[in-house]
């Protein structure tokens, strides 16, 4: 049985990049009786979950989804779009990137990997320009698929959708674009119509706020196409049975009921905020994050002031210090949880996460623990609590810095 006798006093700080903190309200509403998933009412649950997410994805085309991680949906992009031996494009931009291509592998594809060479292409984002060099250098179409990741959550840095979208069609390219946004939906801007995505890979433990359990396959016309003629094996991830009883609001499998309940809940939330709020909201406090950490002296993971993160800040310990003892040192003494630096950024980095159910005090409290932690390791910082203060009031002075939102869609 479960004891909570580690349970501190107060509350935690969980300012991972992911899993967000939940909200009471979908916390509540996962409370609610699980419900016969065969049922009328469940059915139209479903449908209005099913209508809703799209305009979170930016689309009007379907969403698919899975009880799964985000993982899960990964596999079910290449599964359902690809066939053993494929090649396809990846571009590292960090250690999620270089997952998916691992993935890509064991799956029978041939991922071919791109990007800067070592550690500094963790601090950048996708280059567009060598997407397109590698597709005209392709001239008989051999690859099928390009894969990025939007917001790269172990650096902390995005990439520009759009501009790859652009990349691809100059060179007349006739490859799919997949896109990961699993940490970036319902935070940062995204357009899976606009942008021309074929399959936007999405998880529910970030923007979305619910615990981990539910990934998306957001879907184009021409990834369907592919869809069909596709051989790698997939049983569970197939798309078509679950449009078929989608269509109906059921799943062809017993769905997580109680997970989408909170499914429910969080999209009426941020449509009600609106999302051009829930970004807005994003971008201020990752702007107050990054005040902070510069008035630490310390450097962002990311190099590039347009490509900054609104989820989360990657920050970079100064030569000879190591970010996991740091974080030790936080988490034990303040029960502050802060995201650890992932492969090649091991010890080098630590991520502070503002996404999702976090406001101004939330991210203060969490910058207070760092500051505090930051000088019990003997790094001489100071100041950046008071500099990220001064953000806020600064931006409060702002003429759409709205605070109070509805608390349901009209
Ligand atoms: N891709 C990105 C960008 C992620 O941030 C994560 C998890 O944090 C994943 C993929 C993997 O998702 P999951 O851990 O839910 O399987």
């Amino acid at each position: 049985m479960l004891t909570l006798d580690f349970h501190a006093s107060g509350r935690h700080f969980l300012q991972i990049p992911g899993p967000s903190p939940v909200p009471d309200r979908l916390l509540r509403a996962m409370s609610y009786p699980t419900i016969d998933h065969r049922g009328p009412e469940f059915g139209a649950l479903g449908q209005r979950i099913l209508q809703d997410i799209k305009s979170v994805f930016k689309t009007t085309q379907p969403v698919i989804i899975y009880g799964s991680s985000g993982t899960g949906a990964w596999e079910a992009a290449l599964v359902n779009t690809l066939s053993a031996g494929d090649k396809i494009l990846m571009f590292e931009t960090g250690q999620f990137a270089a997952l998916w291509n691992e993935m890509a592998r064991h799956l029978g594809l041939k991922p071919e990997l791109i990007g800067l060479p070592g550690y500094e292409g963790w601090r950048q984002g996708v280059k567009p320009n060598m997407i397109a060099e590698r597709l005209r250098a392709d001239k008989d179409r051999q690859i099928k698929a390009v894969c990025v990741v939007h917001n790269e959550t172990s650096t902390g840095v995005t990439s520009d959708i759009a501009a790859v979208r652009r990349a691809i069609d100059e060179t007349g390219h006739p490859t799919l674009l997949f896109v990961d946004t699993i940490s970036g939906l319902a935070c940062a801007d995204y357009r899976h119509d606009e942008w021309g995505v074929d399959v936007t890979i999405s998880g529910s433990q970030k923007g979305l706020m619910l615990p981990p359990g539910i990934g998306f396959n957001a879907i184009s016309e021409k990834a369907l196409a592919s869809n069909k003629k596709a051989t790698l094996p997939r049983s569970y991830w197939d798309w078509g049975p679950i449009l078929k009883a989608n269509e109906t609001g059921h799943w062809p499998y017993t769905p997580n009921t109680n997970l989408l309940y909170a499914l429910s809940e969080s999209l009426d939330m941020i449509l009600a905020e609106g999302l051009d709020e829930v970004f807005a909201r994003h971008c201020r406090l990752a702007e107050a994050c990054r005040a902070a950490v510069g008035a630490w002296g310390l450097e962002i993971q990311c190099r590039d002031p347009n490509l900054y993160s609104p989820v989360l800040t990657g920050v970079v310990m100064p030569e000879g210090k190591d970010a996991d003892q740091l974080r030790k040192i936080i988490y034990e003494r303040f029960n502050l949880s802060l995201g650890a630096g992932l492969g090649k950024a091991k010890g080098k980095m630590f991520r502070i996460g503002h996404l999702g159910d976090c406001n101004e005090l939330t991210l203060l409290a969490a910058l207070t623990g760092c500051e505090m932690g930051l000088q019990m390791s003997q790094v001489p910082v100071s100041g950046g609590v008071n500099t990220a203060m001064d953000v806020f009031i600064q931006q409060d002075r702002r003429p759409n810095a709205q605070k109070i939102v509805k608390l349901s869609r009209s």
